[in-house]
């Protein structure tokens, strides 16, 4: 990326201050003092990082079905009642409890080394005494499929993708363990899921399908992956044991959690905002996905600090068990039935909290597959949306571009719901995804503001302007 000389940034931003001022018309007109309120308090805010460091540091990382997920879901719903919020419910969801247990990769040969691993979540275990086997190694699917059953049967493939980015790749984890499987594979290591590695493994999610063996597997971190593939081209015969623990236990009782400020209009209408408070049982989900719930939440507290009193409900929710199920965000659908077409707008903060660009809108999009339907929006709509991200010129907040959403807001907007997914600059995010290094240091505090202040535009806009967003033709 390139970045403009100083002497040329700051005349830029003098320019766009000028024009947002010189036209105090429509919706960035209107808005314009309210929006400037929830800016300056967010940029001023120490109370959604004080929140943000006591989840990542007292209560610890939570996995679906684990005791720190509920004294999280508890504590987050004692917070939100301390920051005034009404309607304060922990809505029962049941989730998955898989279970990692003890694990460990160790090549045998050519030579003896340890390698650094972190189980796939959801992923079966090894016997008790692991599996050792050979190892095939392949960079795409394709050269799974050239390499045929005769050579990759009693074997363990390592899939070592190249990057192209989180959505294209993130198919040999997700898939890798059952594709391997149907040609007779029995166990799989994936290159994790990242550009940037100091030999760093990152876990996260497989699918196993009905019919299909389901085989033990693992993360690598690129600098293993890329020394295991190297051996096995240069035609040397490469050994790796596997022994994991992990399991699936009975499934478990847990929470979504939710609070609102009520409309004075209409409150039966609802914009909703949220992130997800399940992680992964390392590190501790700072930005994923405490940032989120921490800045959506932020984002509502600031405007009933500061008294302002949307036409809508305004609602932030705490989802469940996004990491491995999306129990959470299917439960809320269902939970809100028919009301569904009452949700005005659905927005979700699930990037990280680096500096934020603006947000996606309409579904689909950059999440691929996991941001849900794409909702058609229609033009005026999205100039709406353009309109208001104008109110955040400012921070350089605002930008609306096409697609966008989020996991647990996938079945809102597969309903028709607008959906809104908040975008950053992305610069590290996948360093620190799903690793024991997504930990509170790596927040920026200036940065987590920032959002809680593009979330606190958006939504209150959303929920006070006169119209909703599908009466736009
Ligand atoms: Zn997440």
């Amino acid at each position: 990326m390139t970045k403009l000389p100083l002497t040329k940034s700051l005349p830029l931003l003098f320019v766009a201050g000028a024009l947002v001022a010189a036209e105090p018309s429509g919706i960035s007109g209107k808005y314009q003092e309210s929006a400037q309120k929830l800016i300056t308090a967010a940029l001023a805010d120490d109370e959604g990082l004080q929140r943000l460091q006591y989840l990542c540091d007292r209560l610890g990382n939570r996995i679906s079905g684990s005791e720190s997920l509920e004294r999280a879901i508890q504590w987050a719903a004692g917070e939100m009642k301390k920051a005034g919020l009404e309607n304060v419910r922990t809505p029962p969801v049941k989730v998955p409890k898989w279970v990692r247990g003890k694990e460990s990769a160790v090549m045998l040969a050519p030579v003896q080394k340890p390698l650094t691993m972190l189980g796939l979540g959801m992923s079966v275990g090894t016997p008790a005494d692991g599996i050792t086997a050979e190892v095939v190694a392949v960079n795409s699917f394709e050269q799974l499929t050239a390499l045929g059953r005769a050579k990759v049967e009693g074997k363990i493939v390592l899939f070592n993708p190249a990057w192209q980015g989180y959505g294209p790749t993130v198919i040999y984890r997700s898939s890798g363990a059952l594709r391997a499987a149907e040609l007779g594979a029995v166990a799989v290591l994936v290159r994790s899921m990242t550009d940037h590695s100091l030999s760093t493994p990152h876990t996260g999610a497989l699918n196993y399908t009905d019919g299909i063996a389901k085989i033990p597997a693992a993360a690598v971190t690129v600098e293993d992956a890329a020394m295991l593939e190297r051996l096995v081209r240069s035609g040397v015969p490469v050994r790796v044991k596997l022994a994991m623990e992990a399991h699936q236990e009975q499934d478990a009782d847990s929470h979504n959690v939710m609070g609102e400020i009520r409309g004075t209009e209409k409150p039966n209408e609802v914009v909703v905002l949220g992130g997800h408070i399940d992680s992964w049982d390392i590190g501790q989900g700072a930005n994923d996905d405490g940032s989120g719930i921490m800045a959506t939440f932020q984002a509502v507290a600031l405007m009933k600090k500061l008294g302002l009193k949307p036409r809508r409900t305004i609602r932030v929710v705490f989802w469940v068990n996004e990491e491995n199920g999306g129990e959470g965000g299917k439960a809320y659908r269902a939970m809100v039935g028919e009301a569904v077409k009452d949700h005005v707008a659905a927005i979700e903060m699930d990037g990280g909290a680096e500096k934020p660009l603006g947000f996606g809108f309409g579904g689909g999009g950059e999440f691929g597959g996991r941001g849900g339907a794409a909702v058609a929006t229609s033009p005026a709509a999205f100039q709406r949306a353009v309109e208001i991200g104008k109110l955040l010129a400012g921070i350089q907040g605002g930008e609306m571009t096409p697609g966008g959403g989020g996991s647990d807001i996938s079945p809102l907007l597969a309903a028709g719901v607008p959906g809104f997914g908040v975008r950053t600059v992305g610069t590290h995010y996948f360093d620190w995804h799903h690793t024991n290094s997504d930990t509170f240091d790596k927040i920026v505090p200036l940065e987590f503001r920032q959002n809680v202040a593009a979330l606190a535009v958006l939504s209150y806009v959303l929920a006070d302007m006169p119209e909703r967003l599908s009466e736009l033709k």
